[in-house]
C-alpha cells in the first residue's frame, strides 16, 4: 500500500491531462505539496493523443514534455497513474479522499527493454489509437508515455503467456501477483480535471459510424495522421488502405442538436481546419470539402481559417448532411442533405468521412457526490457559494488548450486560497 504523507495543506489534482498538469505544476511551484492521480497508465490526457495541436501546429511531445521535466525536479508533487477517486468527505480545507490503483504489473525496475512484448503472443486493441490496430498485452502505453513503464493487459495475468513476459525479463520489473490497493490522504482543496470523452458516435444512426468503415471521427484521424498511429502516419482509408482521393468533413456531427449534445464544442470546426491542411499536406492532389452549419473559430484562430479558406481544393459548403450510404462494393460514401445557401439538393460521393464530433465533460462519479454544481449540460461551474472543489480546463468547458492550461492556473490558485482561508 503506498505511504502518502498528506495533510489538510495539501492539494489534491485529480486528471493528468494538461489541466491537471497544469494545475499540479502551478501550484506545487507556488510551495504547495500536491497529489495527482490519473486513471490513464500515463500523463498528458487527450493532448497526447493529437498529431499536431495548433495554434503553432506542434506535435504533442513539445508542450507535454516541459511539463513533464517541471514535474521530474519538484518533490512536491506526487503523481499516481492508474488512479482514481474512490470517495471524497469532509469540506474545504479538510477533505478525506480515498484514491484506489489499478495493479500494472509492472514496477519502477521496467527500462523498457521491450523483452516481454517480444515474447508476448496476444494482442488487444490499442486504447491509445482508438482500437484502430492492436498492441501486444504487455506493451508501453505510447511512444513518449510518461512515465516511461510498460503494463501488463490483465487479460494475460494468471495465463501461461503472463509468466512467459515475466521471465523473460530480467530485471525482475514483473509481478503478476499486483492487487487492486486503496489508500487515503488529506486534502484541503481539490481541483478536478477530468477532461472529456468524445461523443458517442454511434449513436448519430444516420452516419453509420461503426457500420461503415470509412466513417471515422475528428479523434480518429490525429491517430490516422500520427507517425506513431496506426498506419504511421500516411493516412489511408480503413475499408481498404487505399489513399484518400476525396474528403468530407461534417461539422456539428450530433452537436448543437437537441437529441444528442445541445451545445456548441467550439473546438471541432478549427480541429476540420486543421486536419483537412494534414490531408492536403500529404495528398497534394486530394479534394476536401467541409459540410458546416455555422463555423465557430476562436478568436485568435481566425487567421488559420482564413489560410485554410484560400486553399482552392478545400470545399466549405453549408449544410447539415441528412444521411450516409454506403456502396458496399468500393466501400465510398454517398452523402445526401440540401445546400441551405442555394436551396439545392446535396447528392456527393466521397472516399472518406470525418465525424466532427463533440466533447463530452466526465463528471464526478463517485458516491455518495461531493457538494459541486454543473451546468445544463454536465460541465462543473465552480459555484462561488461552494468552495472546494474546482473544476479546471475541459471538465468545465469544452476548450481548446491555451485556455484550458489558463483556467487551470486560475483553479490552482482557488485552491491555494481555499486552503489560506482556514
Ligand atoms: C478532434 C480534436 C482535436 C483537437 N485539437 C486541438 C488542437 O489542435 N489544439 C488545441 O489547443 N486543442 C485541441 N483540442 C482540444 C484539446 O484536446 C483539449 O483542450 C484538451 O484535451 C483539454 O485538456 P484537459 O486536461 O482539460 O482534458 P483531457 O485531455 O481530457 O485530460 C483529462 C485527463 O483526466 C483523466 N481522467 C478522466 N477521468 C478520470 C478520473 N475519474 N480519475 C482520474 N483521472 C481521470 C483522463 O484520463 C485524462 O488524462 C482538440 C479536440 C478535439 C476533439
Ligand atoms: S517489464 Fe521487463 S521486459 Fe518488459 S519492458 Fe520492462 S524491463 Fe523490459
Ligand atoms: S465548433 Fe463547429 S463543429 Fe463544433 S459544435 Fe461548434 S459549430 Fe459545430
Amino acid at each position: 500500500m503506498a505511504d502518502v504523507q498528506t495533510t489538510n495543506q495539501t492539494i489534491l489534482v485529480v486528471g493528468g491531462g494538461m489541466s491537471g498538469v497544469t494545475a499540479a505544476l502551478e501550484a506545487a511551484e507556488a510551495g504547495y505539496d500536491v497529489v495527482l492521480v490519473e486513471k490513464n497508465p500515463y500523463l498528458g490526457g487527450r493532448v497526447a493523443q493529437l498529431y499536431e495541436y495548433f495554434p503553432k501546429l506542434c506535435p504533442p511531445n513539445c508542450g507535454l514534455e516541459i511539463n513533464f521535466r517541471r514535474m521530474k525536479v519538484n518533490p512536491r508533487i506526487r503523481f499516481f497513474t492508474m488512479a482514481e477517486v474512490g470517495g471524497i468527505s469532509g469540506q474545504e480545507g479538510d477533505y478525506d479522499v480515498s484514491i484506489k490503483l489499478s495493479p500494472r504489473y509492472v514496477n519502477e525496475k521496467c527500462t523498457c527493454c521491450g523483452k516481454c512484448a517480444e515474447v508476448c503472443e496476444t494482442e488487444i486493441d490499442n486504447p491509445f489509437n482508438y482500437g484502430m490496430d492492436k498492441i501486444k498485452a504487455a506493451y508501453l502505453p505510447h511512444d513518449f508515455a510518461f512515465p516511461t513503464r510498460y503494463v501488463l493487459d490483465p487479460s494475460i495475468v494468471g495465463t501461461e503467456e503472463g509468466e512467459k513476459c515475466r521471465d523473460a525479463c530480467v530485471y525482475d520489473a514483473i509481478e503478476l501477483d499486483m492487487q487492486p490497493s486503496e489508500f487515503d490522504i488529506k486534502a484541503g482543496a481539490i481541483v478536478w480535471a477530468c477532461g472529456w470523452e468524445p461523443y458517442d458516435a454511434s449513436k448519430i444512426e444516420y452516419y453509420g459510424f461503426g457500420e461503415y468503415k470509412n466513417v471515422i471521427t475528428n479523434v480518429m484521424m490525429e491517430r490516422l495522421a500520427s507517425k506513431s498511429g496506426p498506419t504511421e502516419g500516411k493516412i489511408l482509408r480503413p475499408s481498404d488502405g487505399k489513399e484518400p482521393k476525396n474528403v468530407a468533413f461534417i461539422q456539428c456531427a450530433g452537436s448543437r442538436d437537441e437529441n444528442h449534445l445541445p451545445y456548441c464544442s467550439g473546438i471541432c470546426c478549427l480541429a476540420s481546419m486543421k486536419q483537412a491542411s494534414y490531408i492536403r499536406d500529404l495528398y497534394p492532389d486530394a479534394e476536401v470539402t467541409i459540410f458546416f452549419i455555422d463555423i465557430r473559430a476562436l478568436d485568435r484562430l481566425e487567421d488559420f481559417y482564413t489560410k485554410v479558406q484560400e486553399d482552392e481544393k478545400v470545399t466549405f459548403i453549408k449544410s447539415k448532411i441528412a444521411n450516409i450510404t454506403e456502396d458496399e462494393e468500393t466501400g465510398d460514401l454517398v452523402l445526401e442533405g440540401e445546400n441551405t445557401r442555394t436551396g439545392e439538393q446535396i447528392l456527393m460521393n466521397f472516399d472518406m468521412v470525418i465525424l466532427a464530433t463533440g466533447m463530452v465533460p466526465n463528471q464526478i462519479a463517485i458516491e455518495p457526490p461531493p457538494d459541486v454544481s454543473y451546468d445544463e449540460y454536465g460541465f462543473l461551474t465552480n459555484d462561488p457559494e461552494k468552495r472546494g472543489i474546482y473544476g479546471a480546463g475541459c471538465s468545465r468547458r469544452p476548450t481548446d488548450v491555451a485556455s484550458s492550461v489558463q483556467d487551470a492556473t486560475a483553479a490552482a490558485l482557488k485552491a491555494i486560497q481555499s486552503i489560506a482561508r482556514r
